[in-house]
């Protein structure tokens, strides 16, 4: 059977799986059946992880050359929540007023669905273009990432696949297509602290040692200077203390110890190494000898990244503009994603949908946009390979 490869459809047919992390949900089999048809080869790994579910992927290549362009991307979605608030089946693939309504609409089935439209359609018009197109799809994103895109890299880079560029089909545009791309991501950080005091009654401070104002001078010194003041890419890094508790239900009791949580969004002028040693240093000066406390940081895989504004970006904001008018900015902001791991193997830029409704009731995407971000990634791919 000979699909329908206009990104609608194929967005249609991903909303209608339903794959829930870690369901598969017969989203994979479906991209494996389209991408065979137009000659790719196509592998499909299961991982699996004591503690975890067992999560399948995908992997697919067409051409043998270089330079090797991959579209990266996860068709697992998080769950619809309350159905009966949605007012279109959140995996029926409906459309209404010119806009596809499903879970993953925009994250990012509907992503997934332009970059196969987009690349497909280049192949059908160079089908002996120099070069390489790839697709690196996960169903273990909005879950534990454990079963996806890492062990997904280390796999392919064990068969010796050598990837020259990424584009990750997160949706980045804040309001309409063509708002943002991002270049890059901070890095997260947690750590908790514990200061010990001892308890007892409040009419005989003498005889205990109250915690809270040694944690009041702990996270002031934390808090006291910014950490620095941001670059030409990235805003400045953010501590947020998260929680501070006691847990003391008394008022007449002097509590044993005071617990507080902080996490920092840093950008590149830092990595987690470098910052733990900077969180010492402040929370040490802030003690001095009168202050017992513990520090805990947690390990972290969000290191900050950033792929440098060069001609790769450059094919990205060129095609952006040629559709849409718009002058994409390049940006850092937001949370995590797969970007931190992929860029240990090659550049990566992420461009996708609006985000506006991602993970809500409704989730939606216009059928335009579907159309349009196809375009785009057609045109990245003209400009990738005549380069
Ligand atoms: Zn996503």
């Amino acid at each position: 059977m000979l699909h329908d490869l206009s990104p609608l459809s194929l967005a249609q047919s991903l909303l209608r799986c339903p794959s829930v992390t870690p369901e598969e949900g017969g989203a994979l089999a479906f991209i494996e059946s389209v991408l065979k048809e137009a000659g790719f080869e196509v592998h499909r790994p299961v991982f699996s992880e004591p503690g975890t579910p067992d999560v399948e992927n995908l992997y697919a290549r067409y051409g043998k050359g270089e330079p090797y362009l991959l579209f990266a991307g996860h068709t697992d979605v998080v769950p619809p929540g309350d159905v009966s608030r949605w007012q279109y089946d959140p995996f029926s693939g409906e459309i209404h007023g010119g806009e596809l309504y499903g879970r993953g609409a925009v994250d990012m089935k509907g992503g997934i669905a332009c970059m196969m439209a987009g690349a497909l359609d280049f192949i059908r018009h160079n089908p002996d273009f120099k070069g390489s197109i790839g697709f690196l799809i996960t169903g273990d994103e909005e879950g534990p990432a454990v079963n996806g895109t890492v062990k997904l890299l280390e796999w392919a880079k064990g068969r010796g696949e050598r990837f020259s560029h990424c584009i990750l089909g997160e949706p980045t545009n804040p309001n309409q297509l063509g708002d943002m791309i991002k270049i890059g991501r901070r890095g997260s950080l947690t750590g908790k602290i514990v200061v010990e005091g001892k308890q007892g009654h409040v009419a005989y401070p003498h005889l205990a040692d109250n915690p809270i104002p040694g944690m009041m001078r702990l996270l002031d010194g934390l808090l006291k200077e910014p950490l620095d003041r941001g670059t030409d890419h990235f805003d400045a890094s953010n501590l947020e203390v998260t929680t501070v508790d006691v847990g003391n239900p008394a008022a007449n009791v002097i509590p044993a110890e005071a617990r507080a949580t902080f996490n920092i969004r840093f950008n590149d002028l830092w990595t987690p190494h470098s910052l733990e040693a900077e969180i010492e240093r402040r929370l040490r000066e802030a003690a001095g000898n009168t202050v017992r406390y513990a520090l805990t940081v947690e390990p972290t895989n969000a290191v900050a990244f950033l792929t440098p504004p060069n001609a790769f970006v450059g094919f990205i904001a060129d095609a952006i503009r040629a559709e849409t008018g718009s002058q994409p900015k390049l940006s850092t902001t937001g949370g995590t994603s797969d970007a931190r791991f992929i860029v240990k193997y090659c550049p990566v830029v992420e461009f996708g949908l609006v985000g506006q409704t991602m993970h809500q009731i409704d989730e939606r995407v216009a059928v335009a946009d579907l159309d349009r971000l196809a375009v785009i990634y057609r045109k990245v791919l003209d400009a990738y390979f005549a380069a």
